[in-house]
């Protein structure tokens, strides 16, 4: 059984979870930062990491995926130590500590917790298409760490958004065939992106079947050989294909929060606004699943309690131990992580 140590669990890497880290550091604590995605960012990274915010204290606009980069700048100097890719599944109280069990069966044992979940672990929405579990990671994707493995590939894209259209023309070099499934006859994804795919339409290295929807896969094992593909008044197409890549966005899973025992309800869990502490000793929560009288669901809110519960934290880690305040002006950041 793999078990990682460190003084707090920051559980979500979304901007507040990050700039926790910092926080945390600042006073004198390490971190280990759980996430349900593959990348850190939250909401910033995978729902708009092009568009700009623009009520960032001193930032006039960044865009999202600008300000997680910032972040993870910041916190480097204290070294976090990433689990990206794996949900937070359970905390047990064990002997003063906490160990929480991660979705990869890893465990993390820990003296505090700080819960940034926001609005939920991400996760790629997937097809409601039978069998889908046996091809998973082995022919069907939902993201596209490494293009080449598509060489030489029938691959065939569902989806509307920037996502797909933009793997569809990048693919277009160097896959065998690329076939594009949308239920809408038009895509939502940049102007020059959906024009750049209409000149590959023309010149015979895009298909696009639209309106269409998923049917089913053919294959054997975890080897896709089809996709069959409902077209609205014509008969069901079969495509050949190595590979499916599904570009459906994501949905957001709240399950989790029930089974840590921190009195959470519609709103989010209740915390005590001046520790952001929950009904569970040793236990934070901060961000936009934090909820309090007068919550402002902001990015800009949620820096603030990770300051405060950072306190908070090592006033439980260290209790009695005298902290003297200093502003990071004095107190600065390591060098080197
Ligand atoms: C389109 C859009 C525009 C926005 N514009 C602004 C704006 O201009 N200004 C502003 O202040 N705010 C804006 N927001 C809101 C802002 O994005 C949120 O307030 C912010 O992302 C909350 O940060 P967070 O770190 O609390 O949570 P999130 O960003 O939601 O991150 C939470 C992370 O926790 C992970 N997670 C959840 N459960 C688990 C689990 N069990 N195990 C592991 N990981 C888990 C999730 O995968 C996620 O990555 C906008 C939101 C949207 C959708």
């Amino acid at each position: 059984m793999s078990i990682t140590e460190a003084d707090v669990a920051v559980i979500g890497a979304g901007p507040v979870g990050l700039f926790a880290v910092f926080a945390l550091g600042q006073v004198g604590l390490n971190a280990v930062v759980v996430d349900a995605l593959s990348e850190a960012g939250g909401q910033c990274a995978a729902l708009f990491p092009e568009k700009p915010i623009y009520d960032i204290p001193s930032r006039p606009d960044i865009t999202g995926a600008a300000l997680v980069e910032a972040l993870l700048t910041q916190a480097r100097p204290y070294a976090p130590d990433f689990r990206l890719g794996r949900r937070a599944v359970s905390i047990s109280d064990m002997d003063g500590a906490f160990e929480i069990a991660l979705s990869d069966g890893s465990w993390l044992r820990v003296k505090a917790v700080v819960i940034a979940t926001g609005g939920g672990a991400f996760g790629p929405s997937r097809p409601p298409l039978a069998g889908l579990d046996a091809f998973e990671g082995q022919s069907v994707f939902y993201s596209v760490p490494v293009p080449a493995r598509f060489t030489g590939k029938h691959v065939t894209i569902a989806g509307g958004g920037d996502s797909a259209a933009d793997w569809a023309v990048h693919l277009a070099e160097i896959a065998a065939s690329v076939t594009v499934v949308h239920r809408r006859p038009t895509f939502r994804a940049a102007d020059a992106t959906v024009a750049a795919m209409a000149r590959l339409v023309e010149e015979g290295k895009i298909r696009v079947v639209a309106p269409g929807t998923l049917a089913g896969l053919e294959g054997e094992g975890t080897t896709l050989h089809a996709v069959r593909i409902d077209r609205p008044g014509s008969e069901l197409l079969r495509v050949p294909a190595d590979a499916l890549l599904c570009f459906y966005g994501f949905a957001k899973d709240v399950s989790a929060l029930s089974a840590w025992e921190v009195g959470a309800h519609r709103e989010g869990i209740p915390v005590d606004p001046r520790t952001y502490a929950t009904q569970r000793t040793g236990i934070f929560a901060i961000g936009d699943i934090a909820h309090y009288p007068g919550k402002l669901k902001l990015i800009l809110t949620g820096f603030a309690e990770a300051a405060a519960a950072a306190h908070a934290a090592r006033q439980h880690i260290l209790p009695g131990r005298n902290f003297h305040f200093e502003h990071s002006t004095s107190k600065g950041v390591p060098s080197k992580p």
